[in-house]
Protein backbone atom coordinates (compact mmCIF):
# COMPACT_ATOMS: atom_id res chain seq x y z
CA UNK A 1 0.00 0.00 0.00
CA UNK A 2 2.67 1.96 0.05
CA UNK A 3 2.76 5.50 -2.03
CA UNK A 4 -0.80 5.43 -2.49
CA UNK A 5 -3.25 8.32 -1.77
CA UNK A 6 -6.18 8.24 0.34
CA UNK A 7 -8.72 10.89 0.54
CA UNK A 8 -10.97 10.21 3.80
CA UNK A 9 -14.01 12.15 4.57
CA UNK A 10 -14.99 13.43 7.71
CA UNK A 11 -11.05 13.01 8.74
CA UNK A 12 -10.80 14.44 11.49
CA UNK A 13 -13.71 12.92 13.01
CA UNK A 14 -12.91 9.82 14.75
CA UNK A 15 -12.81 6.74 12.91
CA UNK A 16 -11.61 8.62 10.13
CA UNK A 17 -8.71 9.81 11.98
CA UNK A 18 -7.94 6.68 12.92
CA UNK A 19 -8.35 5.39 9.67
CA UNK A 20 -6.12 8.45 8.40
CA UNK A 21 -3.18 7.90 10.49
CA UNK A 22 -3.53 4.37 9.87
CA UNK A 23 -2.73 4.91 6.23
CA UNK A 24 -0.30 7.23 7.07
CA UNK A 25 2.00 5.45 9.16
CA UNK A 26 2.05 2.73 6.49
CA UNK A 27 3.63 5.20 3.92
CA UNK A 28 0.15 6.36 2.39
CA UNK A 29 -0.54 9.62 1.10
CA UNK A 30 -3.06 10.77 2.90
CA UNK A 31 -5.75 13.55 2.28
CA UNK A 32 -8.29 14.39 5.14
CA UNK A 33 -11.51 16.38 4.19
CA UNK A 34 -14.19 17.68 7.10
CA UNK A 35 -16.08 20.89 8.17
CA UNK A 36 -13.76 22.86 10.47
CA UNK A 37 -10.36 24.54 8.99
CA UNK A 38 -8.55 24.85 12.92
CA UNK A 39 -9.27 21.04 13.29
CA UNK A 40 -7.72 20.41 10.07
CA UNK A 41 -4.59 22.70 10.77
CA UNK A 42 -4.07 21.75 14.54
CA UNK A 43 -3.23 17.85 13.28
CA UNK A 44 -1.55 19.04 10.23
CA UNK A 45 0.63 21.05 12.14
CA UNK A 46 0.61 18.32 14.73
CA UNK A 47 1.52 15.83 12.40
CA UNK A 48 3.78 18.12 10.32
CA UNK A 49 4.73 15.81 7.22
CA UNK A 50 3.43 16.59 3.51
CA UNK A 51 2.50 13.25 3.39
CA UNK A 52 -0.41 14.27 5.59
CA UNK A 53 -2.19 16.96 4.19
CA UNK A 54 -6.54 18.39 4.48
CA UNK A 55 -9.04 20.94 3.06
CA UNK A 56 -11.89 22.19 4.60
CA UNK A 57 -14.57 20.87 2.75
CA UNK A 58 -18.19 20.78 3.02
CA UNK A 59 -19.01 16.92 1.63
CA UNK A 60 -22.50 18.14 0.20
CA UNK A 61 -21.00 20.78 -2.19
CA UNK A 62 -19.66 19.07 -5.26
CA UNK A 63 -17.89 21.75 -6.99
CA UNK A 64 -15.63 21.65 -3.35
CA UNK A 65 -15.11 18.21 -4.21
CA UNK A 66 -14.35 18.50 -7.83
CA UNK A 67 -12.17 21.25 -6.84
CA UNK A 68 -10.27 19.27 -4.28
CA UNK A 69 -9.42 16.00 -6.22
CA UNK A 70 -8.24 18.49 -8.85
CA UNK A 71 -5.96 19.60 -6.04
CA UNK A 72 -4.66 16.00 -4.90
CA UNK A 73 -4.05 14.73 -8.18
CA UNK A 74 -2.18 17.41 -9.37
CA UNK A 75 -0.23 17.08 -6.14
CA UNK A 76 0.43 13.23 -5.79
CA UNK A 77 -0.53 12.21 -9.12
CA UNK A 78 -3.24 9.63 -7.94
CA UNK A 79 -6.89 9.51 -5.90
CA UNK A 80 -5.85 5.33 -5.18
CA UNK A 81 -8.66 5.20 -2.43
CA UNK A 82 -11.75 6.85 -0.99
CA UNK A 83 -13.31 6.51 1.93
CA UNK A 84 -16.35 8.03 2.36
CA UNK A 85 -16.75 8.64 6.31
CA UNK A 86 -18.37 11.88 7.12
CA UNK A 87 -21.63 11.44 9.49
CA UNK A 88 -23.96 12.27 11.59
CA UNK A 89 -26.56 11.29 13.78
CA UNK A 90 -30.28 12.85 15.21
CA UNK A 91 -32.66 10.73 16.85
CA UNK A 92 -36.03 11.26 17.36
CA UNK A 93 -39.19 9.71 16.21
CA UNK A 94 -40.45 10.20 12.84
CA UNK A 95 -43.36 12.15 13.72
CA UNK A 96 -41.03 15.02 15.26
CA UNK A 97 -38.04 14.69 13.01
CA UNK A 98 -37.81 17.82 11.42
CA UNK A 99 -38.10 16.79 7.40
CA UNK A 100 -35.36 19.58 6.93
CA UNK A 101 -32.99 17.11 8.96
CA UNK A 102 -33.73 14.40 7.15
CA UNK A 103 -33.00 16.07 4.07
CA UNK A 104 -29.39 17.12 5.14
CA UNK A 105 -28.65 13.70 6.30
CA UNK A 106 -29.12 11.85 3.33
CA UNK A 107 -27.22 14.39 1.63
CA UNK A 108 -24.26 14.14 3.92
CA UNK A 109 -24.32 10.26 4.00
CA UNK A 110 -25.95 9.48 0.84
CA UNK A 111 -26.06 12.07 -2.03
CA UNK A 112 -22.35 13.30 -1.38
CA UNK A 113 -20.75 9.81 -1.43
CA UNK A 114 -21.96 9.55 -4.65
CA UNK A 115 -21.04 12.96 -5.77
CA UNK A 116 -17.58 12.14 -4.61
CA UNK A 117 -17.40 8.56 -6.21
CA UNK A 118 -18.31 10.60 -9.65
CA UNK A 119 -15.62 12.80 -9.09
CA UNK A 120 -12.83 10.16 -8.46
CA UNK A 121 -13.92 7.10 -10.90
CA UNK A 122 -12.36 9.13 -13.83
CA UNK A 123 -9.13 9.21 -11.80
CA UNK A 124 -8.82 5.75 -10.46
CA UNK A 125 -9.64 4.20 -14.32
CA UNK A 126 -7.13 6.44 -15.80
CA UNK A 127 -4.88 4.59 -13.19
CA UNK A 128 -6.33 0.92 -13.77
CA UNK A 129 -6.61 0.87 -9.54
CA UNK A 130 -8.95 2.15 -7.18
CA UNK A 131 -10.77 0.89 -3.51
CA UNK A 132 -14.13 3.30 -2.37
CA UNK A 133 -14.48 2.57 1.20
CA UNK A 134 -18.11 3.67 2.15
CA UNK A 135 -18.88 4.22 6.02
CA UNK A 136 -22.37 2.18 6.27
CA UNK A 137 -23.32 0.81 9.68
CA UNK A 138 -25.31 -2.05 11.36
CA UNK A 139 -27.95 0.24 10.50
CA UNK A 140 -27.74 0.05 6.87
CA UNK A 141 -28.85 -3.75 7.49
CA UNK A 142 -31.67 -3.22 9.99
CA UNK A 143 -34.14 -0.82 11.47
CA UNK A 144 -33.38 1.24 14.87
CA UNK A 145 -36.44 3.16 16.70
CA UNK A 146 -35.33 7.15 16.35
CA UNK A 147 -33.08 6.72 13.59
CA UNK A 148 -35.02 7.40 10.67
CA UNK A 149 -32.92 9.95 8.75
CA UNK A 150 -29.51 7.62 9.73
CA UNK A 151 -31.02 4.07 9.05
CA UNK A 152 -32.55 5.77 5.20
CA UNK A 153 -29.06 6.75 4.43
CA UNK A 154 -27.13 4.32 5.55
CA UNK A 155 -29.47 1.42 3.82
CA UNK A 156 -28.82 3.71 0.87
CA UNK A 157 -25.49 3.91 0.82
CA UNK A 158 -25.07 0.03 0.48
CA UNK A 159 -27.19 -0.10 -1.92
CA UNK A 160 -25.05 2.49 -4.23
CA UNK A 161 -22.01 0.55 -3.20
CA UNK A 162 -23.28 -2.65 -5.03
CA UNK A 163 -24.17 -0.48 -8.08
CA UNK A 164 -20.68 0.92 -8.20
CA UNK A 165 -19.59 -2.22 -7.84
CA UNK A 166 -21.01 -3.61 -10.67
CA UNK A 167 -20.41 -0.78 -12.84
CA UNK A 168 -16.24 -0.77 -11.95
CA UNK A 169 -15.55 -4.32 -12.04
CA UNK A 170 -13.93 -4.20 -15.22
CA UNK A 171 -11.22 -1.71 -14.11
CA UNK A 172 -9.63 -3.00 -11.05
CA UNK A 173 -11.85 -0.72 -9.11
CA UNK A 174 -13.56 -2.59 -5.52
CA UNK A 175 -16.20 -0.73 -3.71
CA UNK A 176 -17.82 -2.23 -0.45
CA UNK A 177 -18.90 -1.13 2.59
CA UNK A 178 -18.53 -1.45 6.26
CA UNK A 179 -20.77 -1.76 8.46
CA UNK A 180 -19.68 -1.07 12.58
CA UNK A 181 -21.73 -1.92 15.51
CA UNK A 182 -20.91 0.37 18.46
CA UNK A 183 -17.48 2.10 18.10
CA UNK A 184 -15.74 3.75 21.34
CA UNK A 185 -15.97 6.98 20.48
CA UNK A 186 -17.36 10.56 21.18
CA UNK A 187 -20.61 10.15 18.88
CA UNK A 188 -21.50 6.87 20.57
CA UNK A 189 -20.15 7.88 24.08
CA UNK A 190 -22.63 10.85 23.84
CA UNK A 191 -25.48 8.75 23.23
CA UNK A 192 -24.82 6.98 26.04
CA UNK A 193 -24.54 9.94 28.49
CA UNK A 194 -28.04 11.35 26.79
CA UNK A 195 -28.93 8.03 27.71
CA UNK A 196 -27.79 8.35 31.61
CA UNK A 197 -29.12 11.16 32.21
CA UNK A 198 -32.81 10.53 31.38
CA UNK A 199 -32.29 6.92 33.35
CA UNK A 200 -30.71 8.45 36.17
CA UNK A 201 -27.61 5.73 35.48
CA UNK A 202 -23.72 5.71 35.80
CA UNK A 203 -22.50 5.67 32.55
CA UNK A 204 -21.18 1.85 33.51
CA UNK A 205 -24.38 0.65 33.74
CA UNK A 206 -26.27 1.98 30.60
CA UNK A 207 -23.24 -0.26 28.94
CA UNK A 208 -24.16 -3.24 31.00
CA UNK A 209 -28.00 -2.47 30.73
CA UNK A 210 -28.71 -1.40 27.50
CA UNK A 211 -25.53 -1.84 25.22
CA UNK A 212 -23.93 -4.99 26.13
CA UNK A 213 -27.30 -7.04 25.81
CA UNK A 214 -27.24 -6.36 22.23
CA UNK A 215 -23.66 -6.68 21.55
CA UNK A 216 -22.41 -10.63 22.28
CA UNK A 217 -18.64 -9.74 22.50
CA UNK A 218 -19.96 -7.21 25.53
CA UNK A 219 -17.59 -4.36 24.27
CA UNK A 220 -17.25 -1.38 22.31
CA UNK A 221 -15.42 -2.18 18.68
CA UNK A 222 -11.98 0.38 19.02
CA UNK A 223 -11.79 2.73 16.20
CA UNK A 224 -8.45 1.27 15.15
CA UNK A 225 -10.41 -1.82 13.92
CA UNK A 226 -12.28 -0.45 11.54
CA UNK A 227 -9.38 1.19 10.22
CA UNK A 228 -7.35 -1.69 9.90
CA UNK A 229 -10.67 -2.89 8.27
CA UNK A 230 -10.22 -0.47 6.03
CA UNK A 231 -6.66 -0.82 5.27
CA UNK A 232 -7.06 -4.34 4.71
CA UNK A 233 -10.30 -3.75 2.01
CA UNK A 234 -7.83 -1.36 -0.01
CA UNK A 235 -4.50 -3.90 0.09
CA UNK A 236 -4.49 -6.28 -3.30
CA UNK A 237 -5.26 -8.97 -0.94
CA UNK A 238 -8.82 -7.76 -1.24
CA UNK A 239 -8.94 -7.31 -4.55
CA UNK A 240 -11.83 -10.08 -5.12
CA UNK A 241 -14.43 -8.25 -2.65
CA UNK A 242 -16.31 -5.98 -4.07
CA UNK A 243 -20.26 -4.93 -4.01
CA UNK A 244 -20.03 -6.21 0.06
CA UNK A 245 -21.55 -4.75 3.27
CA UNK A 246 -19.13 -6.12 5.64
CA UNK A 247 -19.93 -6.45 8.90
CA UNK A 248 -17.83 -5.88 11.87
CA UNK A 249 -20.02 -5.72 15.32
CA UNK A 250 -18.76 -8.01 17.73
CA UNK A 251 -21.40 -10.37 17.21
CA UNK A 252 -24.48 -7.80 17.15
CA UNK A 253 -26.68 -8.71 14.05
CA UNK A 254 -25.82 -12.46 14.20
CA UNK A 255 -28.51 -12.95 16.61
P1 LIG B 1 -17.53 11.70 14.28
O1 LIG B 1 -18.64 12.64 14.60
O2 LIG B 1 -16.37 11.61 15.22
O3 LIG B 1 -16.97 11.96 12.81
C1 LIG B 1 -17.80 12.34 11.74
C2 LIG B 1 -17.09 13.45 10.99
O4 LIG B 1 -17.86 13.80 9.82
C3 LIG B 1 -16.96 14.73 11.85
O5 LIG B 1 -15.60 15.11 11.94
C4 LIG B 1 -17.81 15.74 11.11
O6 LIG B 1 -17.31 17.06 11.19
C5 LIG B 1 -17.76 15.20 9.69
N1 LIG B 1 -18.84 15.74 8.87
C6 LIG B 1 -20.17 15.79 9.17
N2 LIG B 1 -20.83 16.43 8.19
C7 LIG B 1 -19.91 16.80 7.25
C8 LIG B 1 -19.99 17.50 6.02
N3 LIG B 1 -21.15 17.98 5.54
N4 LIG B 1 -18.85 17.69 5.31
C9 LIG B 1 -17.65 17.23 5.78
N5 LIG B 1 -17.52 16.56 6.95
C10 LIG B 1 -18.65 16.35 7.68
O7 LIG B 1 -18.23 10.25 14.14
P2 LIG B 1 -17.55 8.81 13.97
O8 LIG B 1 -18.08 7.99 15.07
O9 LIG B 1 -16.10 8.90 13.73
O10 LIG B 1 -18.31 8.33 12.64
C11 LIG B 1 -17.67 8.26 11.37
C12 LIG B 1 -18.57 7.44 10.43
O11 LIG B 1 -18.74 6.12 10.95
C13 LIG B 1 -19.97 8.02 10.25
O12 LIG B 1 -20.37 7.89 8.90
C14 LIG B 1 -20.82 7.15 11.14
O13 LIG B 1 -22.15 7.08 10.70
C15 LIG B 1 -20.12 5.82 10.98
N6 LIG B 1 -20.37 4.88 12.09
C16 LIG B 1 -20.03 5.19 13.37
C17 LIG B 1 -20.27 4.27 14.38
C18 LIG B 1 -19.90 4.54 15.82
O14 LIG B 1 -20.20 3.69 16.66
N7 LIG B 1 -19.27 5.66 16.15
C19 LIG B 1 -20.88 3.04 14.08
C20 LIG B 1 -21.21 2.76 12.76
C21 LIG B 1 -20.94 3.69 11.78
Amino acid sequence: MTSKTIIVTGGTGAIGLSIARKFFETGCRVVILDLFQEKIDALTAEINNGNFTGFACDVTNENEIQMIFEKVFERHKSIDVLVNNAGLQHVAYVEEFPTEKFRMMLEVMLTAPFMAIKQALPYMKEKGFGRIINMASVNGLIGFAGKSAYNSAKHGLIGLTKVVALETAPYNITVNAICPGYVDTPLVRNQLQDIAQTRNLPLEKVLEEVIFPLVPQKRLLDPAEIANYVYFLSDDLARGITGQALVIDGGYTAQ
